[in-house]
């Protein structure tokens, strides 16, 4: 199977619809469950925090690997260096849509624009189209709001 990253666009939202525990087992019996706060997030590679939440109440989207290894950004360019295939069929979870990202990255492929990616804060869109471009050697373009999918480039405009 091909790994793939799911992006939690509202990592607390998705917690609240899922919940939020760690499950200690040995020799699948459970032996303790540890309930953790939704705002509460660990990189499941090198521990440390996932900032999932802006200094102004802002959703910053996670990167979970195969929707089961949450990863912080570092880890996460870690893994994309090793495939950087990975960035172009980006899955998002359903649960925890953030209504308020707008700012959409497409890939240009034969004069369609596809999308890539989009996020709710500059800052964000501009570290993942960073790392994009520097793993996969193509342009992203910036576009804030959602385009009717896949959009042909209007040829009068280039
Ligand atoms: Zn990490
Ligand atoms: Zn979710």
């Amino acid at each position: 199977m091909q790994d793939t990253f799911v992006v939690y666009e509202n990592p607390i939202l998705h917690r609240e619809n899922n919940g939020s525990e760690i499950i200690l087992s040995t020799d699948n019996e459970v032996r303790n469950v540890i309930p953790v706060p939704i705002n509460d997030w660990l990189c499941d590679l090198c521990g440390d925090d996932v900032p999932v939440q802006t200094d102004e109440g802002k959703p910053i989207a996670v990167f979970v690997f195969n929707n089961t290894k949450a990863l912080c950004w570092n880890c996460t360019k870690e893994v994309t260096t090793y495939d950087s295939e990975l960035l172009m069929r980006i899955g998002w979870c359903s649960c925890c849509t953030d209504k308020d990202a707008n700012k959409w990255l497409y890939h240009e492929r034969d004069n369609m624009y596809y999308p890539i990616a989009k996020f709710n804060s500059d800052e964000q869109c501009d570290r993942f189209g960073g790392l994009f471009v520097e793993q996969t050697g193509q342009e992203l373009v910036c576009i804030t709001g959602e385009l009717s999918e896949p959009l042909q480039i209007d040829k009068q405009e280039r």
